[in-house]
């Protein structure tokens, strides 16, 4: 029987009108987030454009500091220490990529713990690395076990699988999954006969980068796919994800791509938004 499909579009709407609901009750301003974009990339500005839209319909205030591609690494410090320093702002996001000349890391570093939606900094990642509670999560790793959890998929003693060692998938998704008490593997670009271990996960998290890596062989009966990937083909505009779609025939339940993770991401951020804002009001 082919698998049931982990509709990620419906799972996203119904977190973004809950989120929603919270917002339209609360009293004084609203949530703020900023959004820092440095150069013109496309694909950036659809994306900056996306969250803008989605703080919209929720009553999230944006605001927006585009700075041009030749901007030092200094220059940004500065647009995010006024951004770190206003009360008005809530979440700050900066759009990745940033132009090659300016480390990215040591930018995401420089956001307050507080106000970093995205999670990536050495606290929020620290905090997830620990499987302590009190930080903002990555919102892709978080979206996919919230996949889970609305899914009603049991995660507890599962064998869980994840591809990928990045430090805004890989490496976090593993550590909520280990937080959900699930045995959990990463398998990397470095990992010999990694079939034998894929054909062993209850629970197959794929975040390698590569159009269909994950192929019917390589998963067995049942297995629930998260197919994190995001591959564009040069030849045409459509998504793929990292797992053959073939897979489904196996699989008990699977993530579509476009339409599973990724609108999660989104959902996530704006949930992380509403969670700093509710913290910077505790204060
Ligand atoms: P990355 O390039 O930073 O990491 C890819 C990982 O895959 C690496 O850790 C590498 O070791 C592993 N890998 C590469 N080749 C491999 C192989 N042959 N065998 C086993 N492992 C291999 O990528 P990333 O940022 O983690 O993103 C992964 C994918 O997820 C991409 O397609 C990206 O577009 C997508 N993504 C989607 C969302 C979303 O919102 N849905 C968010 C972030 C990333």
């Amino acid at each position: 029987m082919p698998a049931q499909i982990i509709d990620g579009k419906k799972i996203s709407e119904d977190i973004i009108s809950e989120i929603r609901a919270e917002v339209a009750a609360l009293t004084g301003r609203p949530p703020c987030l900023a959004v820092v974009l440095v150069g013109n990339d496309p694909a950036s500005a659809v994306y900056v454009g996306s969250k803008k839209k989605m703080c919209e319909k929720i009553g999230i205030t944006s605001i927006e500091r585009i700075l041009p591609a030749s901007a030092s690494q200094d220059e940004l410090f500065t647009v995010i220490k006024q951004l770190n320093n206003d009360d008005g702002v809530d979440g700050i996001l900066i759009q990745s990529p940033l132009p090659k000349h300016i480390n990215e890391q040591a930018v995401f570093n420089f956001v307050l713990p507080e106000k970093d939606v995205d999670g990536f900094s050495p606290t929020n990642a620290g905090l997830t690395a620990l499987g302590e509670s009190g930080g903002l999560v990555s919102c892709t790793p978080a979206g996919c076990v919230e996949l889970l959890r609305r899914t009603d998929i049991n995660m507890s003693g599962t064998n869980c699988v994840v591809i990928g060692r990045s430090n805004i998938v890989g490496r976090p998704v593993a550590s909520l999954m280990l937080k959900e008490s699930a045995t959990v593997t990463i398998c990397h670009s470095k990992t010999k006969n990694l079939a034998q271990y894929t054909r062993q996960a209850d629970i197959l998290i794929a975040a390698i980068g590569k159009k269909h890596f994950v192929t019917p062989d390589m998963v067995k009966d049942g297995v629930v796919i998260i197919d994190v990937g995001i591959n564009r083909t040069p030849d045409s505009k459509k998504l793929h994800g990292d797992v053959d779609p073939a897979c489904a025939e196996k699989a008990s339940h699977i993530t579509p791509v476009p339409g599973g993770v990724g609108p999660m991401t989104i959902a996530m951020l704006m949930s992380n938004c509403l969670k700093a804002y509710k913290r910077n009001h505790a204060k």
